[in-house]
């Protein structure tokens, strides 16, 4: 059966060679935006190659690089053949990518070292530190970003498995939704000690920032479904895996959401633990948005190492000429490790799952 979904007149694929004078062709105010470091070209040449052959070749959307270093010459001149809409590249001011003042250097050092030693993964790294600091509260503040309203954030390396026929942006937008995702999975709970407890302080002092609609009962242990903020539920860790992400800028954008990332800035987590974006994301998301502002994309085949999903219909794979390098029952959806069924439980099946 055909999907219902706002598509866009297919358009003749045209090279422009001049990246300035390429036309997007998408309605959206929209851009991929790719962190990145100069040695990981060929992982982002990777990335594009599928991106633009699956989807954007039809739209022309706009990339945007950031980078805390200059990019070098050959990262420009690779990446920018590489797309079809035009290419900008960003340096990330020294203020978003350093550590602030209030934070006691060496007791970082000293919760740096125990984590290596503990083996908790990047544990010892302050670069993946910054990394996941900036993704959090900088972003989307870098001036390339001011034109977009829409982001679709991509990773080196990743793999993309299906055609995408149709405008998420718009899919988005018209549908009156804000954050998608494609696999949802548990945090490892060593990076994340005081990530909650410092969540549940911030909601105790603006309890009027949980949407009516939250998907507050996702985030929780099942030990404490049912319950709510004010009786210090569990959390489970479960989170939307964020090397993926299409969604409005407006969610983090939103003085609601800066006022969250302060306060758990100020918490030190980002560097004392080692906080990951993907967690502070997915919980301000579940918490200030409604459930139904939260898109699975169910139809995109998608991977990440180590895991990797799928749709399920066959008849999908027929449409969208996935070509999904492992088997079904391996799709990460069905992995017991996978969160996707506590999604289901309070947003129900999306259609290609
Ligand atoms: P993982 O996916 O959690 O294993 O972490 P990655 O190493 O893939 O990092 C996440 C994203 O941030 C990727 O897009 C990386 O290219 C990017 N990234 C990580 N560390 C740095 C860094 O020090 N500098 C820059 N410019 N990008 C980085
Ligand atoms: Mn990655």
């Amino acid at each position: 059966a055909p999907i219902e979904r706002p598509l866009a007149p297919k358009v003749p694929i045209e090279v422009i060679e001049d990246p300035s004078e390429r036309v997007q062709l998408g309605n959206e105010r929209a851009t991929f935006v790719m962190l990145i470091r100069n040695l990981e070209l060929k992982e982002a040449l990777k990335s594009m190659k599928q991106i633009e052959d699956r989807f954007n070749h039809r739209y022309h959307y706009p990339w945007t690089f950031l980078n805390d270093v200059p990019f070098t010459e050959e990262f420009i001149r690779e990446t920018s053949k590489r797309a079809s809409g035009k290419t900008e590249y960003g340096l990330i001011p020294e203020e978003h990518w350093s550590v602030p003042k209030h934070i006691d250097q060496e007791k970082m050092q000293r919760e740096m070292k125990k984590m290596q030693e503990n083996k908790v993964i990047y544990g010892g790294s302050l670069s993946y530190r910054h990394m996941c600091r900036f993704n959090s509260g900088f972003f989307f503040r870098q001036p390339l970003l001011d034109q977009y309203e829409w982001y679709w954030r991509v990773e080196p390396g990743i793999g993309f498995y299906c055609d995408v026929d149709y405008d998420p942006f718009a899919f988005l937008r018209t549908s009156g939704k804000k954050y998608g995702f494609t696999i949802t999975l548990p945090e490892y709970k060593s990076t994340i000690p005081t990530l909650w407890t410092e969540t549940l302080k911030f909601m105790k002092e603006h309890p009027d920032y949980l949407h009516s609609n939250s998907s507050l009962q996702y985030l929780l242990t099942d030990g404490d479904q049912g319950k709510t903020l004010d009786a210090n539920p569990e959390y489970n860790g479960c989170h939307f895996w964020s090397n993926f992400e299409i969604g409005s800028l407006s969610i983090w954008r939103d003085p609601n959401y800066v006022e969250y990332f302060q306060h758990l800035d100020q918490a030190g987590g980002f560097f004392y633990e080692r906080w990951g974006d993907a967690p502070v994301h997915s919980i301000a998301a579940a918490l200030f948005l409604g459930t139904h502002e939260i898109h699975h994309f169910a139809d995109m085949g998608y991977m990440h190492v180590p895991w990797s999903r799928c749709p399920q219909p066959k008849e999908f794979h027929m449409h969208a000429k996935c070509v999904c390098p492992f088997d079904l029952k391996d799709s990460f959806d069905l992995n017991g490790w996978s969160c996707q069924p506590r999604w289901w439980k309070i947003a129900g099946k999306e259609y290609g799952t």
